[in-house]
């Protein structure tokens, strides 16, 4: 008999099986809305010059291959834990922050639960309601009881701040909290500047744990504006940690580039959280891959990459915000009477768009337009050749 004959068939990734399902479809017209990934004008996922010029560079120096240190690179991880805190930052000088590099913004966050797992073993996890999908299952695996606070307002399609902010003070002291530091997936909906003074005082006066998840900074406001959120917790001298991926920044999907910083209290905490991340991470995977790592490390120590990047990384942005305008826009124009311009106040690159499970079945079916049975649609996947048949096939779905 096999070992494995009990072994049971696992549901299939939803999102990726949405994907599966868009690539068999044979019509031409189709559109894929149900991704987590930024197209450019022409439907294709961008090489962004800054990251062609830093890999040509690599590929000129012809470098070895050795094993990166199990904290990963230091200019890497210099580099993100600037983007974070600013180069100005007290608590970089200080020595109270630790980066180090992971296999992506889910590495961070894998390794980060582990850490915490073995630091307080009976503390809860809390997540958004809704959340990105693996963060449940990510806590879960790492072994704690996860729950949700209530975040998404359906009625007012944004945030449910009073229900947030009256979820958190109620959790036991020692919960850990994980919190979108900007561009909320899957909604959209981000809390205001001040709703934020509110979070983040609730969180330091209930002794919550901070955990900040950060995919996407650079693609709200701006890479400065979209950091001030952590930079609002960590100056309140609350200690945390911060999940940073770059996979969309830097559209480096495949490379697996992330970090987890840590802000501890003092210099000589540091080291001693740093030994033992590192230990977190040797029994994991012992230590990152290179190529990413060295990319993104020039690009952020490097003044004319980094300038390239910033402005490449802007062109990004504005592109989905234009498409958030025309979508509204065009909806209006096509004479649809329900009110899209929430649309407008989001930020990332997804839209809780308000369609129902049944009218994102209609639009699957009938137009060969993908979206989460959620309502979520990715902003960033729409352009100028297929914004007028997402629309079209929107009002017929809507009716
Ligand atoms: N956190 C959030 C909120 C995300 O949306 C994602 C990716 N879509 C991640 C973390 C993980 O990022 P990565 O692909 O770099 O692992």
């Amino acid at each position: 008999t096999s070992i494995f004959e009990t072994v049971e068939l696992a549901p299939r990734d939803p999102i990726l099986g949405l994907t599966e399902q868009y690539n068999a479809d044979t019509r031409t017209e189709k559109v894929n809305l149900g991704v987590g990934v930024y197209y450019d004008d022409q439907g294709r996922i961008p090489l962004l010059k800054a990251v062609q010029q830093a890999e040509a560079q690599r590929a000129q120096a012809a470098a070895p291959r050795g094993y990166l240190p199990i904290e990963g690179l230091a200019a890497y991880n210099k580099g993100a834990q600037t983007l974070l805190l600013g180069k100005d930052s007290a608590i970089i000088a200080d020595g109270r922050a630790l980066t180090v590099q992971t296999i992506g913004g889910t590495g961070a966050l894998k390794i980060g639960a582990d850490f915490l797992k073995q630091l307080s073993p009976n503390a809860k996890v809390v997540i958004s309601n809704p959340s990105w999908e693996n963060h449940r299952a990510i806590f879960e695996r790492a072994g704690f009881v996860v729950e949700n606070y209530p975040y998404y307002n359906p009625e007012t399609h944004g945030l449910d701040f009073d229900g947030m902010v009256g979820a958190l003070k109620a959790l036991p002291k020692g919960t850990v909290v994980v919190l979108h530091a900007c561009c909320h997936n899957p909604t959209g909906v981000d809390p205001t500047a001040a709703q934020w003074q509110e979070i983040a005082a609730t969180v330091k006066n209930a002794g919550l744990v901070p955990f900040l998840d950060i995919a996407y900074q650079g693609f709200g406001d701006g890479l400065e504006q979209d950091a001030s959120v952590v930079r609002l917790f960590a100056d309140l001298g609350m200690t945390m940690l911060v999940s940073s991926s770059f996979s969309k920044s830097f559209s480096l999907y495949g490379e697996r580039v992330g970090a987890l910083t840590l802000i501890c209290g003092s210099k000589d905490e540091n080291a001693r959280v740093l030994s033992q991340v590192k230990r977190v991470i040797r029994t994991n995977y012992s230590n990152p891959p290179t190529h990413g790592g060295t990319v993104v490390a020039s690009v952020l120590n490097t003044p004319e990459l980094y300038s390239l990047w910033v402005d490449e990384l802007g062109e990004m942005r504005n592109r989905i915000r234009s498409m958030r305008e025309q979508l509204v826009t065009k909806l209006k124009d096509h004479g649809v009477k329900q009110n899209f311009d929430f649309v407008m106040a989001q930020r990332g690159m997804f839209s809780y768009s308000g369609l129902t499970a049944a009218q994102v079945d209609a639009l699957r079916n009938d137009h060969g337009v993908y979206a989460v049975s959620s309502g979520r649609i990715c902003v960033a996947a729409l352009n100028s050749r297929n914004i007028d048949y997402v629309v079209n096939a929107i009002a017929k779905v809507i009716g």
